[in-house]
């Protein structure tokens, strides 16, 4: 799948309605420290159902929404909408909305889904939010110094079998 664009509103220092356009190949974000390249890329795991603390670099869920400045008023809700580009050539959009102390909603092309539908849409796509295909800082030293078993797990993320695991283990506990 192929990440063609990217809105966001509210999320973290992205607080005036944005969007990019990803074009085919390899993209890259430049720009001072602290202007929000990372927070492009956590844009993204989160919109695929991320919510751990430490990808995202936050305490509690609500931190993704823009906090405010002394000269800005903080944000009620965050919104990232993804569109992708399957190999089929389908268009898939998927959006992930916070409100504040009400939690997250998300839609896939329309409908209502589940965190779940939405992280084993991406996982099946061998591009979801622990997919080697996005590169965050440090991620490099940790894959050189990952054990082998956490090695196996970022290439069963890359070759796009992880969600079987989960498949697997609700079966189980059926
Ligand atoms: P570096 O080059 O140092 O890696 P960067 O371009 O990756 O920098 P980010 O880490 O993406 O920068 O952005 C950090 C900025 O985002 C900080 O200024 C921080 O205050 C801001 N930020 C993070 N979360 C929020 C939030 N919830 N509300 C407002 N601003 C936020
Ligand atoms: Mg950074």
């Amino acid at each position: 799948m192929l990440i063609r664009r990217l809105k966001l509103s509210g999320f973290k220092s992205f607080v005036e309605p944005s969007e990019l356009r990803i074009e085919p190949g390899l993209t890259g974000v430049v720009g001072p420290n602290g202007c929000g390249k990372s927070n492009l890329l956590e844009a993204i795991r989160w919109v695929m159902g991320e919510n751990s603390p430490k990808s995202m670099r936050s305490g509690g869920m609500d931190d993704v929404i823009f906090a405010g400045t002394a000269s800005r008023p903080q944000r009620d809700f965050a919104e990232v909408v993804l569109t992708g580009q399957g190999d089929d050539g389908e268009e898939l959009e998927v959006v992930r909305r916070i409100e504040r102390g009400a939690g997250s909603a998300y839609r896939v092309n329309g409908r209502d889904v589940r965190a779940k539908d939405v992280a084993l849409t991406f996982a099946d796509a061998a591009t979801g939010a622990h997919s080697p295909a996005l590169v965050s800082q440090g991620k490099i030293a940790q894959v050189i110094a990952a054990k082998p078993a956490e090695r196996r797990m970022m290439l069963e993320e890359a070759a796009g079998i992880a969600g079987l695991h989960v498949r697997r283990r609700d079966a189980e506990s059926k």
